[in-house]
């Protein structure tokens, strides 16, 4: 459901005029954190080796070509010592390097710079999004619904919305984003989440 809200109600938009990307019917809901671990475990069946707590902190280039990456030191003291934890970071080095660190990634952020990767292309568009776990009374539970929103409490000129999704036992996330190019200098994305949670 995709609702477009006023201060006291709201109505709800016909799904035929919303992108595809936004028509989730026959989808599941769950946990990232879960749906990561379920994907973890049927990687490593594959053979797939992972190595949490590890993370890539340099990429290894030799002849202008990506070659693998290097973790960082492990076991540094506050002062910036080897302490008695001490492992020295180690080469990983493959055929091909994928990098998938998320939005706004240090490697990446690097490469893009390094071979040029954003040139003639869009500028990326950052939001930021806040979310809590609740979970309800039962009669307030309503398995597979998806309610998204848009319109109060944000002002005309400023985007983002709000997400509701049942799922699991009795819970409900409960979220709102605040598209990062607003205007107005005192608008304060959490303050709008604490005020979309007062909305009927
Ligand atoms: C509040 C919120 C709600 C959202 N809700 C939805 C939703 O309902 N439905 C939906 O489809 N999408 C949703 N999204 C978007 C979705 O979460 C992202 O699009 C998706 O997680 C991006 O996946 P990713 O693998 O590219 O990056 P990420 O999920 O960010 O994963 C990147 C991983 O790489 C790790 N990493 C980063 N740098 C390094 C490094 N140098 N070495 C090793 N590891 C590193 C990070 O710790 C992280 O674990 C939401 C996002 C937010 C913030």
């Amino acid at each position: 459901e995709f609702m477009y809200l006023g201060h006291a109600g709201g109505v709800k938009l016909p799904n035929l005029f919303m992108p595809k990307l936004m028509n989730n019917h026959g989808n599941f809901v769950g946990s990232l954190g879960n749906v990561a671990r379920y994907l973890g475990r049927k990687a490593e069946e594959l053979g797939v080796e992972i190595y949490p707590g590890f993370p890539a902190s340099e990429v290894l280039v030799e002849d202008g070509k990506v070659v693998g990456i290097a973790t960082g030191d492990m076991g540094i003291s506050r002062d910036g010592e080897p302490n008695a934890n001490f492992t020295r970071g180690m080469e990983l080095r493959a055929k091909y390097t994928i990098f998938g660190e998320g939005a706004r990634g240090s490697l990446t952020k690097q490469m893009v710079e390094r071979f040029g990767l954003n040139e003639g292309r869009d500028h990326q568009k950052y939001g930021i999004g806040i979310k809590e776990l609740w979970q309800v009374k039962p009669e307030h539970f309503q398995p597979g619904l998806v309610r998204h929103s848009m319109g109060w409490p944000l002002p005309n000129n400023s985007g983002g919305g709000s997400w509701l999704y049942h799922f699991d036992d009795n819970l409900v996330s409960v979220g709102f984003v605040v598209h990062l190019n607003y205007k107005n200098p005192t608008l304060s994305p959490f303050d709008e989440f604490q005020r979309f949670k007062t909305h009927p």
